[in-house]
């Protein structure tokens, strides 16, 4: 059995990994500082394990951690158009709460075998974006926004501790998330609520930029592959390779959403650009599927029940 402590259990990507890791009778002691982005309705799923238990807390306050083997931070400021309004809480949680992670970390009795692995949950966005080609774990980190800077910031702090401190560290760099439980200020949701509320949605850069789409679920797999085989003080990569310009991901919502070709034009207002866009993000997780990670999820087969979802169940 092993024990994990998951920071940010109730933000979308860390409850799907939540979920799998008590789904496998692993002892889950959950953080979480309960943002706006938090879904306080999980504590009800996952207290209905035995093995789950729960913290209301900041990772940058945390001042005490528990016997564990792992410590996955899923915890962050993750919306980029917020850094760019204002930054400090990104500073705060994704930098200085990293960093206290890895002193809790590192304060621990090595020689004991006390000390856990420090599983640190990063993007594709530290890469920064690139015309063409993909991305590879060893490429140098040239973020574009005050979210992305944040990011690369704690990433470098994790292979300094480890390196200075001599900790264990797992590092998982994912590509674009998408599924159900997402916060409505991400593409997909934020689109819906806009159509629901008969409202334009906010294309920036006229839609050309490129995402590539991952299911948090396929995300949580790769995080609990790497836990079972043991891997310590590796970087992965993990994409999917389902890319497309953010104005076709817009289409194929207006198709699930009226059930017909509308015209993009009629529904999207395209007149501001993000201040630091980065045009394409695109990973190469070859690494990753070495370990045989493959994604099981289809973008144009999840979209369908994911619009009717957030079509049925308005949030806030
Ligand atoms: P989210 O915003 O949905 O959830 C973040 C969770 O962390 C929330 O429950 C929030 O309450 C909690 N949290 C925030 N600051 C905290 C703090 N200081 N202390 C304790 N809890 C705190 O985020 P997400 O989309 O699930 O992203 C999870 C991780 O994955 C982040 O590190 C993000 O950078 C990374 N990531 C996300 C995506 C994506 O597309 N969503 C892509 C690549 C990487």
């Amino acid at each position: 059995m092993k024990l994990l402590y998951v920071t940010g259990c109730l933000g979308f990507i860390g409850s799907y990994f939540t979920r799998k890791a008590l789904q496998r009778g692993w002892q889950v002691f959950g953080v979480d500082k309960k943002t706006y982005a938090a879904n306080e309705k999980l504590l009800e799923e996952f207290f209905a394990y035995p093995t789950f238990a729960f913290e209301e807390a900041d990772i940058k306050d945390l001042d005490h951690l528990y016997d564990c083997d792992y410590v996955v931070n899923f915890a962050a400021e993750s919306h980029v158009d917020n850094s760019i309004v204002s930054s400090d809480e990104f500073m705060n949680s994704n930098i200085l709460g990293v960093k206290n992670l890895l002193d809790l970390i590192r304060y621990k009795n090595k020689n004991a075998g006390r000390r856990p692995t420090f599983f640190q949950i990063s993007t594709d966005e530290v890469y920064g974006d690139l015309g063409e080609g993909y991305h590879l774990e060893t490429d140098m980190l040239k973020p574009s926004n005050p979210y992305s800077a944040s990011k690369a910031a704690a990433d470098m702090l994790v292979t300094a501790w480890s390196r200075t401190y001599d900790l264990d560290y797992l590092m998982l760099r994912p590509t674009n998330n998408y599924g159900i439980g997402q916060y409505p200020e991400k593409l997909i949701p934020i689109a819906v609520k806009s159509l629901m509320r008969e409202r334009k949605i906010s294309l920036h850069n006229q839609g050309t930029p490129v995402r590539n789409w991952l299911h948090a679920d396929d995300t949580a797999a790769a995080a609990i592959l790497l836990i079972e085989k043991g891997i310590k003080n590796e970087i992965f990569n993990v994409a999917g390779g389902y890319e497309q310009t953010n104005a076709d991901t817009v289409r194929k919502i207006l198709l699930q959403y009226f059930g017909k070709e509308v015209d993009l034009l009629d529904y999207v207002n395209s007149s501001d650009d993000r201040d630091g866009q980065d045009m394409r993000y695109a990973l190469d997780d070859s690494k990753l599927r070495s370990l045989r990670w493959l994604p099981l999820k289809d973008f144009d087969t999840e979209i369908v029940s994911i619009v009717k979802y957030y079509k049925d169940n308005f949030i806030w």
